[in-house]
């Protein structure tokens, strides 16, 4: 099971698609290469033959068949294969955030356990409140997490359903930038500080002293918004002084003196 989640954490393909994928690379690559070569050879042969060949079978695989489309009716593509291999919904899944995310290495391996359900660990351990099964459920009411789940419960909005635990709930929400400011931001740390200490109420031995929870975060997105340029200050306010004789900054001051007046209403087409 958690090999599974890895997996898919990671985004890495199954192994049809890789079949697939290898499959029509080697076609491509069998196609670029010059006429003398030894294979173009064998190849022009076998594709005037009428028997059954590896080569054909090859040739009519879904996605070499879908690329060869492509490049017949969109010759404007770069990469007909490419496309197709992303038409045949074969493309890499999105990465989890919690790869992504910026946070330290033992944060992080709380993340991921946590996905993988090796957090906290399977089968159940005694929790240090004296509860016989420490598993997840139990982590919404051990006397060790209440607070940070009450808080993180508090910051989290709109409200997780009651049907989905807190913390994966949490997890599903993040985004895959921290260029994406939004309310997790708040609780980004909540949720780190409560992962620890349902590692630490699992864990038989006393976890080492951690940074404040999200300060990478914080600092990078203080960093990220000094570096983002201003665009108010793109346009310079005027500072050349007005010229004798110039009539348009007097034009200008009386515009903004005259009073804003509603929009003169239009009277109704009579249709009839
Ligand atoms: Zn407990």
């Amino acid at each position: 099971m958690g090999v599974v989640h890895i997996a898919a954490l990671a985004a890495l393909p199954n192994l049809f698609t890789r079949f697939c994928a290898l499959q029509a690379k080697f076609l491509r690559r069998a196609e670029t290469l010059p006429s003398d070569s030894l294979i173009k050879a064998l190849t022009t042969q076998l594709d005037l033959s009428k028997e059954k060949t590896t080569w054909g079978e090859l040739r009519r695989s879904v996605l070499w068949k879908k690329a060869q489309l492509l490049k017949e009716h969109q010759p404007w593509l770069k990469d007909p294969l490419k496309e197709a291999y992303v038409l045949l919904g074969l493309c890499k899944p999105v990465w989890d955030p919690v790869l992504l995310l910026p946070c330290t290495r033992s944060e992080r391996r709380r993340l991921i356990k946590w996905r993988i359900a090796w957090l906290p660990p399977t089968p159940s351990v005694e929790c240090q409140c004296g509860a016989i099964k420490g598993n997840r459920n139990h982590m919404l009411i051990c006397p060790a997490t209440i607070t940070l789940v009450q808080k993180l419960w508090s910051l989290m909005d709109p409200a997780p359903p009651s049907e989905v635990h807190l913390i994966d709930y949490a997890l599903n929400c993040l985004p895959r930038s921290f260029k994406s400011p939004d309310t997790w931001c708040d609780w980004w740390p909540c949720l780190l500080a409560l992962l620890r200490a349902v590692d630490q109420t699992t864990s038989s031995y006393k976890l080492p002293e951690e940074k404040a929870h999200g300060q990478i975060l914080i600092d990078l997105a203080a960093k990220f918004r000094d570096t983002k340029p201003n665009r108010l200050h793109r346009i310079p306010p005027p500072t050349q002084e007005p010229l004798p004789g110039d009539p348009f900054p007097h034009l200008l001051s009386e515009i903004s003196t005259v009073p804003h007046q509603p929009p003169p209403s239009v009277p109704s087409r009579n249709c009839a």
